[in-house]
């Protein structure tokens, strides 16, 4: 069904929250693991239909934000959704406990229980309001983002349309980007600092209450990080600061001379070319196009996919007034369609809506036919695999979206990945030091920041930027206050992805097949077991990341 006719109606809350508590009664009076089956079904359909709801709204009211009906949708599943997922975990923990609970793990997987277990610990009546002090805290550091007004060149800006100024061609101009971009934080630095300390300290005292050590702990069972824990990643951090930073450091050289600089500064940050990045050829209806050229010629499964995706009008990426900034691709159970939203702006960035989304998407409809609705509960360390082992799958159609500049696309675009690790990395690190040490003062975060600026990415140099200099540049990073330790997921799936570009320059087809055996395991599995599946090495291996390394080397330098 196209998505424009996908009727919609309004969940009501009373009426799911009664159905629950049926649910959740048969559920205790079941006689056998085959009948607690059968009523999990009943459960699944009414999470697929309110997902259905939800998602059609949500991305209504993004396509319009002036539609009356669906702003005032997306009012009532704010307020109803804490009540929903109340309503969940309730029948999560009925489910929990069930004396036939061997034959429900066989069935519904382990890494479902091992996930009910983990969401179990993480809330309480108690903290309740804590979590709605939270909600307030980011909403006001969003808030503030969202709105900044910035003075340039006769003209204001929000900070995402700053942007291509900051990776303007011309350097000047960067530079009177950055200092705008740098004075404007300095107006907002101590409210932003105030704001993070509350966060810091709410999220403690709900960990404490919960009988965490510290929020870290809390956080990694929040984020379902159910096969690897604290230890892995530190060490997984280490190598990417032996191995990846002074890597890393050679291709900003080389970058640097590139640009004609003797070394970087924060002005060069995502700017790769002297003449400017490369940027799509087409316009957006041809962009399109070519995603679906493109993908008829790579597979079977991906030709049927993105036909699915036109023919029933599952892409919203054209820029319009009145709609939503950012992108994202979402799924519509009831629908087994995925849906990608995004603002096409005439840069690289449009691509990675066609290779990067499209992944995510891809992976949501090849396992639209799954009947345990838990497999679709991802970790983003396995979700980002899909999504990010596919901007490399693409790579043999660039010539399509770029014209003449597809070669310097590639070289911008793996060089970028790899730069990317040590920065996603640093972020870990800086979460994992602020909450290990929750009564750090402000000044004191910064400084610990400007220290892993020094560790992390010693290339680039800081100082003529007054706010940057000053160790603030987390404060751009919006994860850190909305979803905190939510980043390494990134940097895990990026040596996943790494290691199948290695894999498919070497054979494309074996490489092809092993990718779709991962997408089909979906969330079936734990990361470390599904990845070990499908040939690909943990990353928290030692000896794994300085492999990629060397190969990499050869592909860059
Ligand atoms: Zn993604």
């Amino acid at each position: 069904m196209k998505f424009k006719d996908m009727p919609y109606e309004r969940p009501d809350i009373e009426v799911l929250e009664r159905k629950i508590d049926e649910l959740i009664k048969k559920q205790q009076d079941a006689k056998s693991g085959e009948e607690q089956f059968e009523i999990n079904k009943e459960y699944y359909t009414l999470r697929k239909d309110f997902e259905t709801a939800y998602n059609i709204a949500y991305i209504r009211h993004d396509a319009d934000s002036t539609d009356e009906l669906y702003e005032k949708e997306n009012d009532y599943f704010d307020e109803i959704l804490p009540r929903w997922s109340n309503a969940c975990i309730k029948y999560s923990r009925a489910l929990f406990d069930s004396p036939y609970r061997a034959y429900l793990e066989e069935k519904l997987g382990p890494v479902t229980f091992k996930n009910m277990e983990l969401d179990d610990k993480s809330i309480s009546e108690e903290i309740l309001p804590l979590m709605q002090e939270e909600n307030a805290l980011t909403s006001r550091y969003d808030k503030i983002i969202a709105t900044a007004k910035i003075e340039f060149e006769g003209e204001t800006y929000n900070l995402s349309l700053m942007g291509p100024f900051a990776r303007n061609k011309d350097r000047n101009i960067r530079k009177k980007a950055n200092k705008a971009i740098s004075d404007w934080f300095m107006g907002v630095t101590d409210e932003i600092d105030e704001i993070y300390d509350s966060l810091v300290k709410n999220r403690t005292a709900q960990a404490k209450a919960l009988g965490f050590e510290s929020f870290t702990d809390l956080a990694y069972c929040r984020m379902h990080r159910n096969s690897y824990d604290k230890a892995n990643v530190e060490n997984f951090r280490k190598q990417i600061k032996e191995y990846f930073v002074p890597f890393v450091a050679e291709l900003a050289e080389k970058r640097a001379k590139r640009l004609g600089l003797d070394k970087l500064a924060d002005t060069e940050i995502g700017v790769y070319f002297k003449d400017g990045n490369p940027a799509p050829v087409g316009s957006p209806e041809e962009i399109l196009r070519s995603g679906q050229e493109m993908y008829s010629d790579l597979s079977a499964e991906t030709k049927e996919y993105m036909d699915f995706m036109m023919e029933n009008e599952l892409f919203d990426v054209f820029g319009r007034k009145n709609k939503a900034a950012g992108g994202y691709q979402t799924y519509i159970p009831n629908y087994e369609s995925p849906f990608i939203f995004a603002n096409f702006n005439g840069t690289s960035g449009d691509i990675d809506v066609i290779t990067h989304e499209c992944g995510h998407g891809f992976q949501c409809f090849i396992t639209r036919k799954d009947e345990i609705l838990d497999h679709n509960n991802l970790g983003m360390e396995t979700a980002e695999i899909h999504s990010m082992s596919m901007e490399y799958f693409t790579y043999g159609w660039m010539k399509n979206f770029f014209g003449d500049r597809y070669k310097d696309y590639l070289e911008m675009h793996l060089e970028d990945a790899c730069t990317f690790l040590p920065y996603g990395t640093m972020v870990d690190e800086f979460q994992h030091i602020v909450y290990d040490n929750p009564e750090m003062t402000p000044v004191e975060r910064k400084e610990t920041w400007k220290k892993l600026e020094q560790e992390y990415r010693p290339y680039i140099d800081f100082e003529d930027t007054e706010f940057f200099a000053l160790g603030g540049f987390w404060q751009k990073q919006t994860h850190i206050f909305d979803v905190p330790f939510y980043y390494i997921d990134y940097v895990l799936a990026s040596i996943c992805a790494m290691q199948f570009k290695i894999k498919m320059d070497d054979n494309f087809k074996a490489a092809w097949e092993k990718y779709l055996e991962l997408c089909k395991l979906s969330g079936s599995d734990y990361y470390t077991n599904m990845i070990k599946k499908v040939g690909l090495n943990s990353p928290f291996e030692d000896g794994v990341v300085v492999e990629i390394v060397e190969k990499l080397a050869k592909k860059v330098i």
